[in-house]
């Protein structure tokens, strides 16, 4: 199948799931989204445990263009970002994800990743214990400011559900797709220390 008919089958396929390709309205400036005091005593609970979605709009606003397959490519290569395949319940249906990666994982994340059948789950690259997320709020990926912190660590709610992030991703139709299977079971060096985001 070709690569406009894998596309079209693909989002006519999410669609009829509910998952529509598109763009996904972001509103960072709701104040519930911001809570430093108890972000800083839970010292980071979400990201000790997984890295945080990206969105296409991310390398818009980092790099001042949409992300194309080279540019991706480029900020793969630092070590700081995975590919996930999201499973929709189909063997062949399935959609791609960008996310901050977890120390220690692979760079693509399948389900079969040995990563994912040991159940070895690192902190984001870019969280430090000491200090937090490395970016600073403007620049920090969509899924990791559109997580509204709750009460405890376990009420925090992330506005930016797979889903939206696949639709949006879907908008690339074979970006990821190409990079995954380029990558796939290769290792790419974590950043090293004196790393910083966009760096
Ligand atoms: S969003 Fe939730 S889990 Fe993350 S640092 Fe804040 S309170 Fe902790
Ligand atoms: S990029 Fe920042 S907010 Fe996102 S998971 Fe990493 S440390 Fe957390």
């Amino acid at each position: 199948m070709g690569t406009v008919s894998k596309a079209l089958a693909l989002t006519s396929a999410l669609r009829e799931m509910g998952i529509e390709p598109g763009k996904f309205k972001k509103d960072y400036d709701r104040p519930e989204l911001r809570n430093e005091e108890r972000c800083s005593s839970c010292r980071g609970l979400c990201c000790w445990t997984c890295g945080c979605l990206l969105s296409p709009d991310d390398f818009t606003k980092w790099f001042g263009i949409p992300p194309t397959l080279e540019l991706v490519e480029r900020e793969l290569r630092k070590g700081y970002l995975s590919i996930v395949a999201v499973d929709y319940g189909s063997d062949s249906i399935f959609g791609m994800l960008l996310r901050m990666r977890r120390s220690g994982e692979q760079v693509v994340i399948m389900d079969d990743s040995p990563d994912i059948v040991a159940g070895r789950f690192g902190p984001c690259v870019a969280w430090r214990e000491e200090s937090g997320c490395m970016f600073d709020w403007k620049h920090r990926p969509a899924g990791g400011k559109l997580l509204k912190p709750g009460n405890t660590p376990l009420e925090c709610v992330c506005d930016y559900p797979v889903e939206s992030a696949a639709g949006e991703w879907l908008m690339f139709p074979d970006l990821l797709t190409d990079l995954a299977n380029n990558y796939r079971g290769l290792k790419i060096p974590e950043p090293k220390t004196g790393w910083t985001p966009l760096s």
